[in-house]
């Protein structure tokens, strides 16, 4: 089942609604322009992983867009309700996907709306994370420093507008696929639809983990930037990109990552076989599962 806490402030802790019924105005911002922000975060056995760092993303995304929005505590306070009802309906679920929704409000009112919902991860999701990936190149459209130029685009931000990113995983599934890596108009490899690109090289006894730089407009990812802490403890050498798709074919292993689906091998890049390693994959999968 879905649970469904909104923030009000007559309800320090969030108030639960019923998610089978409607519960947004059809006037409201978020629905009528996708003027909003948003935040996925996975729940193990009650507690939300990566908490801070996606609280913290979702004040720059709310910056990003001149956006008021509730403060951490309160939007902790109703992970916290949410995450209680949904153990208390969902005994046998240890995972969830906690998503925070903050949209620009009702036309008028001046204030934002806003909301937390609890639900089961989707069972293809976890299909994925046994599978590993075909994934498409496609273009993004814009050249890798334009968010500097056009910060009226938003690029770092997690916005509700992410109908762009779902039509582009649709294109994929349409071609035989299961996923796109972006490109940049200059050449650059970007990110996924909704995932961090990494690759690794393990060479004379050097391991090597890189991911797309930050300034090429994409958004930093938790995941990414939680394990290159973790891997760097354990000796791994980082680097931010610019990476280019040669790079792609190049290295011992390319996954994509993020907070719900995980860490994820891509098996084939535009119906070319990419090296993988079962070694390496095992190795970061394990810093992935200490993440909290
Ligand atoms: N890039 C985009 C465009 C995303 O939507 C996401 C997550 O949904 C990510 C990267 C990965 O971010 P995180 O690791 O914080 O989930």
């Amino acid at each position: 089942m879905t649970v469904l806490v909104f923030l009000d402030p007559a309800h320090d802790d969030g108030k639960v609604v019923d998610a089978s019924q409607p519960q947004l105005m059809a006037t409201d911002l978020g629905a009528t322009r996708g003027d909003g922000i948003f935040e996925s975060m996975l729940a193990v056995d009650g507690s939300p992983r990566k908490e801070q760092a996606h609280l913290s993303r979702l004040a720059s995304s709310a910056a990003a867009l001149d956006l008021d929005v509730p403060d951490a505590d309160a939007w902790s306070r109703a992970i916290r309700t949410g995450l209680g009802e949904f153990a208390a309906a969902e005994p046998d679920q240890r995972n969830a996907v906690v998503k925070l929704v903050a949209t620009r409000g009702v036309e008028g009112a001046g204030r934002a709306t806003a909301w937390v919902q609890v639900a089961p991860v989707p069972a293809s999701t976890l299909a994925q994370r046994k599978a590993g990936l075909k994934v498409l190149f496609l273009e993004r459209g814009y050249d890798s420093t334009v968010a500097q130029r056009a910060p009226w685009l938003l690029m770092g931000a997690k916005t509700l507008s992410y109908a762009v990113n779902m039509a582009a995983v649709r294109h994929a599934r349409a071609n035989g696929a299961d996923d796109v890596i972006f490109t940049s108009s200059d050449g650059k490899v970007l990110e996924g639809p909704t995932s961090t690109v990494l690759l690794a090289y393990d060479r004379d006894g050097q391991k090597t983990l890189l991911t797309p730089q930050l300034e090429s407009g994409i958004l930093a990812g938790t995941s990414q930037s939680a394990l290159f802490a973790a891997a760097k403890e354990q000796g791994w050498e980082l680097g931010y990109g610019p990476l280019e798709p040669h790079d792609l074919l190049d290295a011992d292993a390319v996954w994509l990552i993020s907070s719900i689906r995980l860490l994820v091998p891509v098996l084939v890049l535009d119906g070319q076989e990419l090296r993988t390693s079962a070694a390496l994959t095992a190795e970061l999968t394990e810093l992935v599962d200490r993440f909290v």
